[in-house]
């Protein structure tokens, strides 16, 4: 069956005891077991497993085209358990530009823990193979990345992992697999910030994994899911399946709001550069065509005047709100440097955009009379 199809009925079905068609929500934190402790219905204790946190898991395994999946609290607490389940010694190449909390994970965290990480530019191939030593086991691939929206090229980086005898995660938050899907590109697992497109209404954090085989990398997340216990509320499980109906309708409309906004930007004066890889000038765009369906609803412009010109645009948009984070039906701007502080990689005269599901006239208009 095709995606749009499998995002509303994938890990649900009616329920037999009341015949609801929508999903009931299981807060109970214990089950019914027999006297021997065997539990028949398969669930014994919520932070071990939940109807509504298998019916997810359920669900991304099938969309990403995996074999199994593991749902965290957010996406940091997943990003947390994949290094866990590594050893201290072993190294991880990462992107420069990955997500910044995985980037602090790693700097700040694992570190310490004996796990060595190399930031490289994933758009250069040689980079990255220069980068592995023989302790390489996890090569973690983000596309597009942000706040530049640089593409990579995932066939290539998980070639490249598979060769060094390690493994090649991909963050696919940005793209969701309506329209990327990293499994099928050779990738062996997958993270997502559900807290993002896939729950898509700005109000509910959640993280997960998913893996192509239940291979012992898998069984040993599954394990740090359970004994380390970031787990999501069965609520939390309830929201991120319900957003994910709309999955492909959000995305298809995120992409073509982004496309006409990007358009727009390309051509306005004071935009000295449009980062969008749907623009065909863009480096990223051929590239993206490619392993991609469509190109999201994230891009970034950089405002003509450096940083004072970048934050005067921000302050005078009315339908675009000033927050951070992204993927909510509501569109938002953020200034990343001023976000991120002094260690940002993000050039100060940069505005990222989460463009939403308003109509794109708005927003245009909306962008126009801010840049003025
Ligand atoms: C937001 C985000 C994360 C972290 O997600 P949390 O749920 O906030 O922990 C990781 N990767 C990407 C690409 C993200 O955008």
């Amino acid at each position: 069956m095709r995606l749009e199809t499998r995002a509303i009925h994938a890990g649900l079905r009616v329920d037999p005891t009341t015949g609801a068609v929508a999903p009931a929500i299981h807060p109970s934190t214990t089950f019914e077991h027999a006297p021997d402790g065997a539990c028949p219905r398969g669930w014994l204790y919520s932070r071990n497993a939940n109807p509504n946190r298998d019916a997810l898991e359920e669900c991304l395994a099938d969309l990403e085209g995996g074999a199994a999946a593991a749902a965290f609290g957010s996406a940091s607490a997943a990003t947390t358990a994949v290094f866990l389940a590594l050893e201290p010694g072993d190294h991880v190449i990462a992107p420069l530009d990955a997500y910044y909390g995985t980037g602090r994970l790693l700097r700040e965290t694992f570190a310490r823990w004996g796990l060595g990480a190399t930031f490289v530019d994933m758009q250069d191939l040689a980079a990255v193979r220069a980068a592995v030593r023989d302790t390489t086991r996890l090569v973690w691939v983000e596309t597009p990345s942000n706040p530049l929206w640089h593409v990579s090229d995932v066939a290539a980086l998980a070639e490249i992992a598979h060769a060094a005898g390690a493994r090649c995660v991909c963050d696919n938050t940005t793209a969701t697999p309506a329209l990327q899907r990293p499994l099928a590109l050779g990738a062996d697992l997958v993270v997502h910030a559900t807290t993002k497109y896939l729950a898509g209404h700005g109000d509910v954090m959640g993280g997960l994994i998913v893996a192509r085989e239940r291979d012992g990398l898998f069984e040993r997340v599954r394990g740090l899911q359970a004994t380390g216990g970031a787990v999501p509320s069965p609520f939390d499980c309830w929201l991120v399946r319900r957003g994910i109906r709309t999955l492909p309708l959000r995305m298809r409309a995120h992409s073509e709001h982004a496309l006409s906004v990007a358009t727009f930007l390309d051509d306005h004066p004071r935009v000295e550069a449009v980062h969008y890889p749907g623009l065909p000038a863009d480096p990223g765009h051929k590239l993206a065509q490619r392993q991609m369906s469509g190109f999201g609803g994230m891009l970034s412009l950089r405002v003509r005047g450096g940083r004072d010109a970048a934050l005067a645009v921000a302050a005078k948009v009315r339908v675009f709100t000033c927050a951070t984070s992204f993927g909510g039906t509501e569109s938002l701007v953020e200034h990343r440097a001023s976000v991120e502080g002094p260690a940002t990689r993000s050039p100060e005269s940069l505005l990222r955009l989460s463009v939403g599901l308003e109509h794109p006239d708005d927003l245009i208009a909306d962008l126009a009379q801010a840049l003025g």
